[in-house]
């Protein structure tokens, strides 16, 4: 459908969008918008998920941590204030008094204790029986004793020496009246904790101050470093604290999604919550496997790929229904006009049936009408000529008689009354001949003023005989003139003037007018009279050849037929009407000369 008014740009693109390509090609980017937006929503979803959880679980590890460390963090203070550590250290008691004391307070706090003299030797240690006991070991180069002989609280991660394995050294200076006695050593356990962390399945990493992985719940990350160490900070490292372990870098990539930390460890990839231990320089991570952000958006794409394809579904089958329903009623209404087209059809051919009827009727009544004005002509001709035959017969006779009688004058007027009786005769047929010929006149111009005088006057006498008033106010010199031929015109005025005298015959008042009007074009010549006037019927009949109202002989209806054919032959036209006043009249219209 065009839209008027609107630019050819316009209409290209308002047929493009109406286009079937068009509106798949929309509802599939809608479509796709959708379960895109879906799956984004679900992503930050898990995701913030993640991160609440990771930070509830991290602060649950850190403080668990922190407990353990907490729960030790007095017994060096204590254990210095010790006399027979004290004692010992003054070389007043052996070490063997000292060492079972130790055992009893590792026994009851799950601690290894011991105790170093002022150059940092081993004098006393709680695991004195076992093959990796510590004694006559010195540590003066650990950074815990030196801490302690400064004054300090020594505190920090390490692997042991003898016994290889790791813990966190606490260290308190023993002192007896100010003087430096030796220091006092608490190496908490953490590997305990550390197997609790890996039975739970979680992702659990502790990194000191350098990032490198002390205690973790993957083995495989345990002293490797978060990011690259100098050469020397390894070298320095393994000396003091990890035993010459290589401490690689762990292969990892971080990157940051929707500001959240995500850590790319192998082919896992983690959202990290972390969080600093400032008290101990260490750093707490808490790693969440982003493996459910991928399923949840995963599951979530199938859902509403789905629910889009059934929404999609539905709604083309409520279409094609609704389509079906439609070519159905399109269906039925094709077949009620069809119905009515058959109808219709029908009726015309009955129609049809009925006009050939009718026309069949109008023929036989034509031809019918045909013979009744062959039968009124044959009459009228008969009669008209019938007369003058039967007057010259007696004529003839009469003049035998007179010649045998030899009255001559006698037989001459005889012979004057046939021939006029001949020219009678001569007339009608006159008559029948310019109706049935062909009428070509000569063409000439016509003064009409001139034309209606001659008639008038021809007319004169007859009028005044039968006390007619003939008048016209025509004047016979006015330049009104048309083209035709003068003879043919002058019939039709002295017909049209014959029938007005017959037409008044009867009237009380007898008057016949002829007037001359004009217009631009046309010169309009009017014949009334005060006669009876023209019944509906006669009007209907009136230019009819052979229709007359007269009485046989007394007019054979070929005037006003011959009248029509020569006006109609000079391009004008010829109708009569009634006067109101009473009477007919009869209005002839001709161009003017000139103007054809
Ligand atoms: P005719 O005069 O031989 O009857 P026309 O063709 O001249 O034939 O006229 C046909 C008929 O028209 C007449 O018989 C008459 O009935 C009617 N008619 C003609 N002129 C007049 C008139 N002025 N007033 C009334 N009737 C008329």
């Amino acid at each position: 459908m065009r839209s008027p008014g609107r630019s050819e740009p316009y209409q290209k693109f308002y047929h493009v969008i109406k286009s079937k390509t068009f509106a798949v090609l929309l509802t599939v980017s809608i479509l796709s918008i959708s379960i895109w937006q879906i799956a984004e929503l679900t992503e930050k979803r898990t995701l913030d998920q993640l991160a609440s959880t990771g930070e509830l679980r991290l602060n649950l590890y850190a403080t668990t941590l922190r407990n353990t460390m907490e729960k030790h963090r007095h017994l060096p203070y204590v254990l210095a204030r010790n006399d027979k550590i004290i004692d010992l250290l003054q070389n007043n008691i052996p070490a063997i008094r000292v060492n079972p004391h130790l055992e009893d307070f590792a026994r009851a706090s799950g601690a290894l204790i011991y105790v170093l003299d002022q150059g940092g030797t081993t004098v006393a240690t709680s695991n004195w029986r076992t093959p990796q006991s510590l004694l006559g070991h010195n540590y003066s180069f650990r950074p815990y004793f030196t801490d302690a002989r400064s004054g300090q609280t020594g505190g920090y991660y390490a692997v042991g020496l003898q016994t290889r394995q790791p813990g966190f050294f606490l260290s308190y200076p023993v002192k007896d009246k100010g003087s430096f006695l030796g220091v006092i050593v608490v190496k908490i356990n953490l590997e305990a904790m550390q197997e609790t962390w890996k039975k739970s399945g979680e992702a659990v990493i502790v990194s000191d101050a350098f990032g490198v992985i002390f205690l973790t719940s993957n083995q495989e990350w345990k002293y490797t470093s978060l990011r690259e160490l100098p050469d020397h900070t390894t070298q320095r490292l393994q000396a003091v604290k990890y035993l010459n372990l290589p401490l690689p870098t762990l292969q990892l990539e971080r990157h940051s999604v929707r500001n959240y930390n995500i850590l790319q460890l192998d082919t896992t990839r983690y959202l990290e919550n972390a969080l600093q231990l400032p008290e101990y320089g260490w750093r707490i991570h808490y790693l969440s496997s982003l493996e459910a952000v991928k399923n949840n958006k995963a599951l979530a794409i199938i859902v509403a790929t789905i629910l889009s394809s059934f929404l999609l579904l539905t709604f083309l089958y409520i279409r094609e229904r609704r389509q079906k329903l439609i070519s159905r009623q399109e269906a039925k209404r094709a077949q009620a006009v069809g119905e009515i087209n058959e109808r219709l059809r029908l009726e015309i051919a009955k129609h049809q049936l009925t006009e050939n009827d009718l026309r069949q009727t109008q023929r036989e009544l034509v031809q019918a009408d045909k013979l009744a004005a062959l039968g009124r002509m044959s009459a009228a001709i008969a009669h008209e000529l019938n007369q003058p035959v039967t007057a010259i017969r007696t004529f003839v006779a009469s003049c035998r008689i007179l010649l045998e009688r030899n009255e001559v004058d006698k037989v001459n007027e005889n012979l004057d009354f046939i021939a006029g009786l001949t020219d009678r005769m001569g007339k009608i047929t006159g008559q029948l001949k310019t109706f049935a010929r062909k009428r070509k006149g000569k063409v000439v111009t016509i003064e009409l003023g001139a034309l209606i005088y001659n008639v008038v006057r021809q007319l004169e006498p007859q009028c005044s005989k039968a006390g007619v008033a003939l008048s016209t106010e025509v004047d016979r010199n006015c330049r009104v003139s048309i083209r035709g031929d003068s003879l043919q015109l002058e019939q039709v005025l002295s017909n049209l003037l014959h029938n007005s005298l017959d037409a008044v015959q009867q009237a009380s008042s007898k008057t016949i007018k002829v007037l001359l009007q004009t217009t631009n074009e046309k010169a309009i010549l009017t014949v009334s009279d005060s006669g009876a006037g023209i019944s509906d019927e006669v009007m209907d009949s009136l230019f009819d050849p052979f229709f007359t109202t007269k009485e046989i002989g007394k007019g054979l209806g070929l005037g006003l037929s011959i009248a029509y054919g020569i006006v109609e032959d000079m391009d004008g036209s010829i109708r009569a009407e009634n006067l109101q006043a009473g009477g007919a009249q009869f209005i002839v219209e001709l161009p003017q000369a000139g103007q054809e």
